[in-house]
């Protein structure tokens, strides 16, 4: 039998990482989980060994921090039993943008676009060149939620899903899968840590769920997969009305309705 490629989680210890790190295990794939809080990772990797029988390796990085996030990114770049990659670390901050800290703005931006893109390349390079592997962004639906009062945190999946939709383009062709993921509300410590008011969350999809419907998304090759929509076809007929303008995208004049003649 051949044995299946490693996974690496980014964001593994706790929530949507923990959970794609246990159903990848349930797989039969070892694992790299990381995380900065080591003792969490620990019990992740101890209940991964224990449940699943599958090796599990923890890397400590905080990767907001370059040197933590070029350490792991030399990592998928020169190991070559790692075949998937799960870059799903993120984080948010509550309050309005004028509001909110800019150091925190500043972590924010680390970690959900700058992080997630150095990954992926690592990934993508090592990947093409293999001539196979898969690539997990996980996103979110607020990514296409402008009125959803959170404008970096909105603007830092919008960026992880149109990333997807390139990577998936110009890699599809090299044997290399993408897939963006899109959750919506799922019942995570992300809304405590963000400093969420309890009082107003909204309902929420259970971890489990979202993992299990993403997966499904992920064995049929799809490039976004938003488990909560009910009608993928409103996806598709979205992303028509946005292909229907590119044919003017083209032009070098200014449309006749800027006219100022
Ligand atoms: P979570 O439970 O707070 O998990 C976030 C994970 O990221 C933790 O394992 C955390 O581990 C890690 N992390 C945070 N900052 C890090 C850093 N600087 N360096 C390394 N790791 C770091 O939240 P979650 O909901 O599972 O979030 C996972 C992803 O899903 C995020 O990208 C989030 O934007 C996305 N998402 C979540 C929801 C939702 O409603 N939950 C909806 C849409 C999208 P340590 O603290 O140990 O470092």
């Amino acid at each position: 039998m051949t044995r299946k490629s490693k996974v690496l989680v980014t964001g593994a210890s706790s929530g949507i990482g923990a959970m794609y790190a246990d159903r990848f295990a349930a797989r039969g794939h070892d694992l790299v989980l990381v995380a900065r809080n080591a003792e969490r990772l620990d019990r992740v990797g101890d209940r991964l060994r224990t449940v699943h029988g599958v090796g599990a390796e923890l890397v400590q990085a905080d990767l907001a921090n370059a040197e933590a996030l070029n350490r792991v990114a030399d990592r998928i770049a020169v190991d070559e039993q790692i075949g998937i990659l799960v870059n799903n670390a993120g984080i948010a901050v509550s309050g309005t943008f004028a509001e909110q800290a800019q150091d925190d703005l500043a972590q924010l931006v680390a970690i959900n676009v700058g992080a997630v893109t150095l990954l992926a390349q690592a990934a993508a390079r090592r990947f093409a060149k293999a001539g196979e592997g898969a690539i997990i962004n996980v996103s979110s639906v607020v990514g296409l939620i402008p009125e959803f009062g959170q404008a970096a945190y909105a603007a830092s999946k919008a960026f992880v899903t149109t990333l997807s939709q390139a990577m998936a383009i110009e890699l599809s062709g090299k044997g290399v899968y993408v897939q963006g993921v899109l959750p919506a509300a799922t019942s995570t410590e992300i809304w405590a840590r963000s400093g969420a008011n309890p009082a107003s969350l909204p309902p929420m999809m259970e971890v489990g769920v979202l993992v299990d419907a993403a997966l499904v998304g992920f064995d049929r090759r799809e490039t976004i997969t938003i488990p909560v929509l009910p009608d993928g076809g409103q996806w598709e007929a979205y992303q028509d009305a946005r292909k229907a303008m590119l044919p003017s995208f083209g032009g070098v004049s200014a449309a006749d309705r800027y006219s100022t003649a």
